[in-house]
C-alpha cells in the first residue's frame, strides 16, 4: 500500500504533459472533457476517467466539460443522461458545462461538405462487407473503392440526397479518401457517416445521417477548444485520423492522449455486459450493490472519497492492468473507520437473561466512534432481557475461548461485566436462555470491579430491540477474470453473492438512520441503509467487512 502513496506524490505521466505545455506556454488554462456515451450507467472505469479529467483539470487551475457522446441513436436514453450527470456530481466534481455531440450535428455536416469541396471525402456505394473485404491487411494494401473519384459536384449532391433520406441504410457512406496503402488500417479510407433510420433521444427523426465516432469526437474535442482530450488506449490507432480531420478541416489543434483502462478484478465492467446482467435479472438493476456502477456502489455504502483514493492509488498508466478489488475495499474500510456511527445489532439472536436485575433499566451513553473525539454518545437502555449472538456463547469452550461461556466472565460493549451461571434448553437440547449476572461495580468507564476479562460483546435489549434486515454481499462472479475464461461470462455469476438475514436485532437508535450516515455494526463490518429502507421495513446493506476476509491467510 505505500508504494500507491509514495507514487501519489509525484505526478502521473499525464499531469507531467500538462505541466510542461503550461510551463512552455503551449496554453495559458487547460481544458478537458469527460465524455460518455449514454448509454448505461457509470461504473468504476468511469470514475477512473472523472477522477483524471476532472482531476488534471483542478489541479493545473483548468475546467472540465461533461460532454455526452450521443451519436449513435440506436442505444441511447435520457434516463442514462441523468444518471451520469448524477453520478459525476455525487463523485464531487463540477463541469464547465453540459454538451451533447448531437448539438453538433449541423455543424459536423457542414465540415463533411467542407471535406467533399476539397476533395477529402466521397460518397461510397459498397456495403460493408465490401468495404471490409477491400480494406486489406496490415501488410497489404487495400483496394480502393470503384466510387473513389466521383466528382465533387457528384458528391455533394449524393450526401444531401443521403440526408434527404432518398437511399435506405446501408446503401451508402461518406468515406474520407486518405490512403488505402496505410500501415494504419484506420486510415483506409474510413467511414465518416453512415444512414441510420433511428430516433435520436435529442435531435428526434430530424437526421438518418449519423456521423462516426472518429468523424465527431475530435470535431467536438475542437469545437469546445479542449487542449487535452484523454481517452483510453484501444483509442492510440485513432490518433492519426484525429489529427488528420483536424488538420485537413483547418480546426481548433485538439490533441489526444492515452492512458490504460482501469480493470478490476472479480467483476465485469463494460456496459454491454452490465446491461445484460439487468435486462436478464442476474442483478435488480443498475444500482445493485453488487454492480460496479458508481450507483451501486453509492447504494452498497461506498463513499465519493473512497472511491476517488481508490482511483488515485490505482494510478494513471500507459500500460493495462488488473486492480484487486480489495484495493477499493481497503479505501472504503478506512474512511469508513473514521467517520462510522458505531451500533450494535445481533444477527443471530440468542436471549441472555441477567437474573441479578429486576425490571428497572440502566442508561448508558456510548461513544458513537472512538475514533472521532466530536463524535459524541447515544443513550443505550441495558435491561433484564438481552440478545447476544448465539455464536458468542459455548456450552464446552476451548482453551482460550474469550467469549461467553459457563463460569466466566465477558464484558458486554459499554455496559457491565457478566458472568454466565446457567443456560435454559428445548426439548430439542436447543438453547432457549442464558442465565447470567451483572457486577455492578464493572460499569465501563467507571469499572472498580478489579477483574479483567479478555472478550468484549455486542448486545441489544430484548424490550427495544429493533428488527431490520440485513443483506450481504459477496463477489459477483467466482472468477477473477470472468471476460477471459471460456464460454460466457454469466456462467461465472456467484449465485450466492447476495445472503438474507431478514430479522436481525438492532438497537433502536438504528429506527432514525438514514443514508446521511454510514454505520459500523460492532464486531460486525461496515453497513449502509438501503434506499427502500424506511420506517416499517429497515434494511441495511452491507458494505464491506472490518477485514479483508479474503486476504491470504498467512
Ligand atoms: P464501456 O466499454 O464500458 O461501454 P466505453 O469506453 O464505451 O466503456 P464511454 O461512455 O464511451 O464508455 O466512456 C466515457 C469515457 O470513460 C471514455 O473517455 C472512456 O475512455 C472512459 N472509460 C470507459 N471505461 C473505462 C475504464 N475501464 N477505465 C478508464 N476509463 C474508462
Ligand atoms: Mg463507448
Amino acid at each position: 500500500m505505500e508504494s500507491h502513496t509514495e507514487e501519489n506524490k509525484s505526478l502521473n505521466f499525464i499531469e507531467e504533459i500538462i505541466e510542461k505545455d503550461l510551463q512552455e506556454g503551449r496554453y495559458s488554462s487547460i481544458l478537458t472533457r469527460f465524455p460518455p456515451e449514454p448509454n448505461g450507467y457509470l461504473h468504476m472505469g468511469h470514475a477512473s476517467s472523472i477522477c483524471l479529467n476532472f482531476g488534471v483539470a483542478k489541479k493545473f487551475g483548468g475546467k472540465t466539460n461533461l460532454r455526452f457522446d450521443d451519436t449513435n441513436p440506436v442505444t441511447e436514453d435520457t434516463e442514462y443522461v441523468e444518471s451520469i450527470q448524477e453520478d459525476v456530481k455525487w463523485l464531487g466534481f463540477e463541469w464547465e458545462n453540459v454538451f451533447y455531440a448531437s448539438d453538433y450535428f449541423d455543424q459536423l455536416y457542414d465540415y463533411a461538405v467542407q471535406l467533399i469541396r476539397q476533395g477529402d471525402a466521397y460518397v461510397c456505394d459498397l456495403s460493408a462487407e465490401e468495404i471490409a473485404a477491400q480494406k486489406g491487411t496490415p501488410t497489404e494494401a487495400g483496394t480502393e473503392s470503384p466510387y473513389r473519384n466521383r466528382s465533387v459536384e457528384e458528391n455533394l449532391q449524393l450526401f444531401a440526397d443521403m440526408k434527404a433520406g432518398k437511399f435506405q441504410e446501408g446503401e451508402k457512406t461518406l468515406r474520407a479518401k486518405i490512403d488505402m496503402a496505410s500501415t494504419n488500417m484506420l486510415m483506409r479510407d474510413p467511414l465518416l457517416y453512415r444512414i441510420k433510420y433511428a430516433h435520436h433521444h435529442r435531435t428526434g427523426d430530424k437526421w438518418c445521417i449519423y456521423p462516426m465516432y472518429d468523424f465527431a469526437h475530435g470535431q467536438s474535442d475542437s469545437i469546445e477548444r479542449i487542449t487535452h482530450s484523454i481517452c483510453t488506449l484501444e483509442f492510440v490507432p485513432h490518433r492519426e485520423l484525429y489529427d488528420w480531420c483536424i488538420a485537413r478541416l483547418g480546426i481548433y489543434p485538439s490533441k489526444q492522449y492515452e492512458f490504460a483502462r482501469l480493470n478490476v478484478n472479480y467483476t465485469v465492467m463494460s456496459k454491454r455486459k452490465l446491461l445484460q446482467l439487468v435486462n436478464e435479472q442476474h442483478v435488480t438493476g443498475w444500482d445493485d450493490p453488487r454492480m460496479p456502477t458508481i450507483s451501486g456502489m453509492r447504494r452498497r455504502g461506498y463513499t465519493a472519497a473512497a472511491i476517488r483514493e481508490f482511483c488515485d492509488r490505482a494510478g494513471i498508466t500507459k500500460r493495462e492492468k488488473v486492480v484487486d478489488i480489495s484495493l477499493l475495499e481497503f479505501c472504503v474500510r478506512e474512511e469508513l473507520n473514521k467517520t462510522a456511527l458505531r451500533r450494535m445489532v445481533v444477527f443471530d439472536p440468542v436471549k441472555v437473561v441477567i437474573t441479578n436485575m429486576d425490571e428497572n433499566e440502566i442508561l448508558l451513553d456510548i461513544e458513537n466512534n472512538p475514533e472521532d473525539e466530536n463524535g459524541g454518545t447515544r443513550q443505550v437502555a441495558f435491561t433484564r432481557e438481552l440478545y447476544i449472538e448465539r455464536e458468542d456463547f459455548m456450552e464446552n469452550p476451548p482453551k482460550k475461548y474469550f467469549r461467553m461461556a459457563i463460569g466466566q466472565h465477558v464484558r458486554l460493549k459499554g455496559a457491565y461485566i457478566v458472568t454466565c451461571h446457567d443456560v435454559v434448553k428445548d426439548a430439542d437440547g436447543n438453547i432457549t436462555e442464558i442465565h447470567c449476572t451483572y457486577i455492578p461495580e464493572s460499569r465501563s468507564g467507571q469499572d472498580t470491579s478489579g477483574l479483567k476479562v479478555q472478550g468484549t460483546l455486542h448486545w441489544v435489549s430484548v424490550q427495544h430491540a429493533l428488527p431490520v434486515e440485513i443483506r450481504e454481499y459477496d463477489r459477483l462472479f467466482k472468477v477473477e477474470n470472468p471476460n477471459a475464461e471460456e464460454g460466457d461470462f454469466k456462467d461465472y455469476i456467484n449465485e450466492n453473492s447476495l445472503h438474507v438475514i431478514p430479522r436481525a436485532m438492532a438497537e433502536p437508535a438504528l429506527a432514525e438512520a438514514t443514508t446521511a450516515n454510514h454505520f459500523q455494526f460492532l464486531r460486525k463490518g461496515y453497513f449502509y441503509p438501503d434506499k427502500e429502507s424506511g420506517k416499517g421495513h429497515i434494511i441495511f446493506n452491507k458494505t464491506v467487512g472490518l477485514k479483508d476476509s479474503w486476504a491470504k491467510k498467512g
